[in-house]
């Protein structure tokens, strides 16, 4: 029936048994149970824990990992990767508050973010966190606010680089951008970081995300690094931190495959010996959103009706774009495209039937899948919807419809 088709990338991070998907050592069916209601995201700390061991395993020793806060800013989660990577970088106040809470030493956190208000760098440079500036005006106001302060704050210069990450989902440097400051104006930057006496870092370099070719990645890399060496000669103190980005991708959709590690490791490798050598006191950081958290989640809905229209089969389900924007392909995608979808409690069912699910707003932007080929469900039976741990709950627009609100556990 597929044939000729691009088909989702096998998952495998759930067990099956008896036809239900398990989650957190247990039957989803239970859980839902134990939630007390649907729809509700479920992360696993397993999951969490076992990708981060694959990275490390993977990547140089010297490489620290940073998780990017705005994937998935649940408190119970961000307190769980606490104990598992190096630091945080967040985007806001508010996200500084969950790294700090979640019990991040205020030294590995950083705070990146095109438009930080003046209370928020105040309350960062009060935290001793690392401010990644993004322009000339945001580097005079922490100036400011560090001698108000009597502090001498931690800084890092957001560079926004001459050029991309090809092939990335999202583009975040190169070209005319919000975010950081052009390769161009940096020398006078540096000369005026130097004069006002701040504690200079290094350099933040992030050119996109969501990408799963390796290649892109390490070319992406290779200007990175070339750049942050070429800059590190004008520098008003030592390069103490390199935040060299990430942008790895994670599989979404039909013909989307898995980013292959091992060359993006041996490439990391090679410039790490040169990193040594050119700048001994900088920590190399990889900042990861979706990649670390992305697949360890899932979003489950109940359905609610079932209905043919004019030969199309419909799942209506209680949840949908309000709680899972990105899977109803509103975030970001030019072409709608199916997340990895099935039936929890029935993966391969007794009968199979190719259905649309979608949600109980009042518009036709709100589907969770479009005709795919499912299990035959009926009422009361649970939709999941895979690959949902980044960019789910937070990213959605919670109050379109005014619909209950939408529940999160960590299991
Ligand atoms: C969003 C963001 C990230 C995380 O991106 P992912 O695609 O989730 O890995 C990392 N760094 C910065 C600066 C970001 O804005």
């Amino acid at each position: 029936m597929n044939i000729g088709r691009p088909a989702h990338s096998p998952l495998s991070q759930f067990p099956v048994i008896d036809d239900c998907l398990w989650i957190g050592g247990m039957a989803l069916t239970q859980l839902a149970a134990r939630v007390g209601q649907t729809p509700f995201y479920a992360y696993d700390r397993r999951l969490l824990s076992e990708r981060v061991a694959l990275l490390r395993a993977a990547l140089p020793p010297a490489i620290e990992i940073h998780y990017a806060i705005k994937a998935n800013p649940m408190l119970a989660l961000v307190q769980h990767m606490t104990g598992l990577v190096d630091g945080f970088d967040v985007a806001s106040a508010g996200e500084m508050k969950i790294a700090l809470d979640g019990g991040m030493p205020p030294a590995a956190i950083s705070f990146a973010g095109p438009g930080k208000r003046p209370a928020e760098l105040a309350a960062a440079i009060a935290a001793g966190i690392t401010i990644h500036l993004e322009s000339y005006r945001e580097l005079e106001t922490v100036a400011r606010l560090g001698q108000e302060q009597g502090r001498r704050p931690r800084v890092a210069v957001r560079i926004n680089p001459n050029f991309e990450l090809k092939a990335a989902g999202m583009k975040m440097g190169g070209g005319a951008k919000p975010f950081g400051v052009d390769t161009e104006q940096l020398p006078d930057l540096l000369d005026r970081i130097g004069a006002l006496d701040l504690d200079f870092q290094g350099f933040h370099i992030f050119s996109g995300s969501q990408n799963l070719r390796a290649d892109t990645i390490i070319e992406a890399q290779n200007h990175t690094f070339e750049l942050a060496l070429q800059l590190a000669t004008a520098t008003p103190a030592p390069v103490r931190l390199l935040n060299i980005g990430g942008g790895f991708g994670i599989p979404y959709f039909p013909g989307d495959r898995p980013l292959d590690l091992a060359p993006v490791a041996a490439n990391l490798a090679h410039w790490l010996s040169l990193v040594e050598k050119r700048l001994p006191e900088a920590r190399v950081v990889l900042e990861l959103g979706r990649y670390l958290v992305g697949e360890a989640g899932i979003y489950v809905a109940e359905v609610l009706d079932r209905k043919v229209s004019r030969d199309q089969t419909f799942l209506i389900t209680n949840g949908g774009l309000h709680h899972h924007l990105a899977a109803s392909g509103n975030f970001g995608q030019v072409i709608r495209k199916n997340y990895p979808v099935v039936i929890g409690n029935r993966i391969i069912g007794t009968e199979r039937e190719v259905a649309s699910v979608v949600g109980p707003l009042c518009t036709p932007l709100d589907i969770l899948a479009d005709r795919m080929e499912l299990a035959k469900a009926d009422v009361g039976d649970l939709i999941v919807v895979f690959q949902s741990g980044a960019y789910g709950l937070t990213a959605s627009p919670a109050a379109f419809l005014s619909h209950p609100p939408c529940l999160e556990v960590l299991v």
